[in-house]
């Protein structure tokens, strides 16, 4: 309400100015209010800066609504009837989308974030707009931005089924648990918040800038309040595995629950909405490029084959905002095969892979493929790996 506040205050000052010894006339937001009251409105000279007026004030009205949608963790958007996106917001840890699909007796859920805070966050949200419990939540794969908040709904809806592939579950099972106890043991590579925080007090101590202090203090808390909520994760296993698919009929409302081969992980889970044609795809593609250390590229390719084959016209993914239509898969497919291609033709001519980052050209795809150039050259390592002998 300040920004409201703001603007009918920035209309008394713009409105008074100019007027010098004018007698004091009604404040343009006032008239205003009075022509929509009264649908009475005064000369043709006085119509227009009414309407300039107004317009103002609905913009700065719709300035404040935006900045309190910006408070929340997710934007969450109806996509079509009962069916929304959770869009993450840019957060120090990141955190994944989430898709909320309500069916007759309950609410579905996709992706649970990587923390319980999280998690509850939306759970408050979804909330506000339906009595139901969240009677299935589904993990897409077993990365920590996806599951590590799927306790949160236990402790808020005790009945509910956390629904995931088998290579799902076992990649939880036997990876995301581990990451996360590698990440309070500050161990090799998942350790990194724990030296994170050891760098930032380092850095505390050195700078006098008042304004960086404050940054590095925001930075610490952070990090340090996500590791205490891996320290009291609470069960984040799921309860249904199923190998190909799973479908729930609820009502008017068919959810496909679909394993269509490996590629960003070895268990990535589709939920596939037949009658309102929406496809929700996790990591498998999003709106951003591809991240691939657990991916398997060839197969990635085929997946992503079958993927067009189905028949929707909206994604909600992992990441990023709704895409329309089929082009991101389209697209994320000709990258991966032109990128194993071509680490594959260099290598077989006897190239390292340093000789490889330096002659690939794979800038064609940096303009259709949002955020894709800094990631490439992990690809390329990756793609080495695969098509090489070596570890
Ligand atoms: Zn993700
Ligand atoms: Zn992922």
């Amino acid at each position: 309400m300040h920004a409201v506040r703001l603007a009918y205050f920035l209309l008394r000052m713009i409105f008074s100015a100019g007027r010098g010894n004018q007698m004091r006339r009604k404040s343009c937001a006032e008239r205003t209010i009075n022509v929509l009251q009264t649908g009475v409105s005064g000369s043709t000279d006085r119509i227009f800066p009414r309407l300039v007026c107004l317009c103002i004030v609905l913009l700065l009205i719709g300035w404040s609504a935006s900045f309190a949608a910006h408070d929340d963790l997710f934007d969450l958007k109806e996509v079509t009837d009962g069916v929304y996106i959770a869009q993450a917001q840019r957060a120090h840890i990141l955190n994944s989308n989430a898709a909320v699909i309500m069916l007759d007796d309950g609410v579905l859920v996709v992706d649970t974030h990587s923390k319980p805070s999280a998690a509850r966050a939306l759970i408050q949200q979804i909330k506000a707009i339906t009595d139901k419990p969240v009677r299935y939540v589904v993990d897409t794969h077993f990365h920590y931005d996806h599951f590590q908040g799927n306790g949160a709904y236990r402790e808020a809806f005790p009945g509910v089924q956390v629904i995931a592939s088998e290579p799902t579950r076992h990649g939880i099972v036997h990876r995301g648990i581990p990451r996360i106890k590698a990440e309070l043991a500050g161990g090799e590579g998942f350790g990194r918040y724990i030296r994170s925080i050891e760098q930032s007090r380092l850095a505390l101590a050195e700078t006098s800038d008042p304004g960086e202090q404050e940054r590095l203090k925001r930075e610490i808390a952070l990090e340090e309040g996500y590791l205490d909520e891996l320290r009291n994760i609470g069960n984040v296993l799921p309860t249904i595995s199923f190998e190909r698919s799973l479908v729930l009929r609820r009502g008017d409302r068919e959810v496909q629950i679909l394993f269509l081969g490996r590629g960003h992980t070895d268990g990535d889970t589709l939920v596939f909405l037949p009658k309102e044609r929406i496809l929700c795809t996790g990591d498998l593609v999003h709106a951003w490029g591809p991240y691939m250390p657990d991916s398997h590229p060839y197969d990635w390719i085929q997946t992503l084959e079958n993927v067009e084959k189905l028949d929707f016209h909206r994604i909600i993914s992992g990441h990023g905002d709704v895409l329309q239509g089929k082009r991101q898969v389209t697209l994320w497919k000709h990258y991966l095969q032109d990128l194993m291609d071509q680490v594959g033709e260099l290598y077989a001519r006897g190239a390292t892979v340093d000789q490889i980052r330096q002659d690939i050209d794979l800038s064609k795809h940096f303009s259709l493929i949002d955020r894709l150039e800094p990631g490439v050259d992990a690809h390329i390592r990756k793609a080495y790996r695969e098509i090489s002998w070596e570890p």
